[in-house]
């Protein structure tokens, strides 16, 4: 382990300002200079002796140092903002072979490619020694997530080599509401979307006046294990679908939400027909709603879908958008 670490270097608060890097709020600039609090956060992704990890805004590098010093053999850094590159250079050149190092927006870069493939396993075994870490600008962190859950789903993007670990951090409030539980206050659609393709951990939560600046709230750190089996086994985008639709009302009864995935002539009907299907109980609330509740309507949904065609490309809004294009027109006719 010991050749593993890295030699002695500026520390980062040294970096930041010998590059001049003074925080940039448009991209959600918060650094963290703890070094004992950045080997807590890497401690939440398991063992990342010789592994292959994906750093996403590495900024200053306090994260990545971590990442070394837990013997990670191949790091890939993605950075968008050119300033923190020459700095992310010198910790390159300290860990000869183990940075490799992208100048770019995470959002768009392709990571089905970056790794080599023998690290890939297959679905059902046990993960590959691949992880994605960051403590990610606040901007793009939940697009993001949104963005690899699709990716989970379908196999594709990191998850071409397996059940790729995720440790991330977020706002609390959004680390809340995607570890939230069946009754929570926290409940949400985001609770739904995680849990039923992975098994997601609130590992810790790190006050705002631990980075610099400090944000105005505080930081969540969360871990994702993909499951093995998905917990709802429909198209990623049909159960986003159901799941928006439901937590659209969220004080309301749940078959309030659910109403708007049909057309208005055949609403109550398809909504009754739908919550037979799935027996699940109209008046539940949707953060009431278990997983296997959500399974049940995903699935009946699906069916209603098979059975009726045009059914998934039905959107209440633009139905809501029609009636009132041909109001204005009735109005004008009018005047
Ligand atoms: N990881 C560092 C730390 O913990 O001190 C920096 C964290 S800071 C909250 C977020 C970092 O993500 C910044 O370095 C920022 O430039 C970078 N960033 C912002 N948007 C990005 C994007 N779309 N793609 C890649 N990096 C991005």
């Amino acid at each position: 382990m010991a050749s593993l670490r890295l030699p002695p270097l500026p520390t980062i608060g040294e970096i930041i300002k010998l590059y001049n890097l003074r925080a940039q709020k448009q991209l959600s600039q918060n650094f963290l200079l703890d070094l004992r609090l950045t080997d807590k956060i890497i401690r939440q992704a398991g063992n990342l002796r010789n592994a292959c990890v994906c750093e996403v805004g590495p900024g200053p590098g306090g994260l990545t140092r971590s990442i070394l010093n837990a013997g990670a053999a191949d790091v890939l850094v993605v950075e968008k903002d050119s300033r923190f590159i020459p700095g992310l250079q010198l910790l390159s050149e300290a860990a000869p072979g183990r940075v490799r190092i992208v100048h770019g927006d995470v959002l768009a870069f392709g990571m089905s490619s970056a790794f080599p493939a023998h690290l890939a396993r297959n679905w059902d075994d046990e993960p590959p020694d691949l992880h994605i870490i960051g403590n990610l600008p606040f901007s793009v962190s939940t697009p993001l997530i949104i963005k690899w859950l699709e990716e989970m789903a379908d196999r594709t993007g990191p998850f071409v080599y397996g059940r790729t670990r995720l440790t991330l951090t977020f706002q609390k409030e959004v680390a809340e509401r995607l570890t939230a539980g069946t009754g929570s206050r926290q409940r949400s659609r985001l609770s739904i979307m995680a849990q039923y393709l992975s098994t997601v951990h609130n590992c810790f939560t790190i006050p705002g006046r631990a980075f610099i600046p400090k944000p105005d709230v505080d930081v969540g750190v969360v871990h994702f294990t993909p499951l093995p089996q998905p917990h709802i086994q429909q198209p990623f985008k049909l159960v986003e679908k159901v799941v928006k639709n439901v937590f659209q009302f969220r004080r309301k009864h749940c078959h309030k939400g659910l109403e708007m995935l049909f057309p208005e002539a055949h609403r109550l009907r398809m909504t009754e027909q739908l919550l037979r299907r799935a027996d699940v109980d109209p008046t539940l609330r949707p953060a009431d709603l278990a997983i296997s509740q959500f399974r049940a309507l995903a699935d009946a949904y699906s069916r209603l879908c098979r059975e009726n065609p045009s059914l998934f490309s039905y959107d209440f809004r633009d139905e809501l958008r029609q009636k009132h294009q041909s109001h204005r027109r009735i109005k004008r006719g009018r005047c």
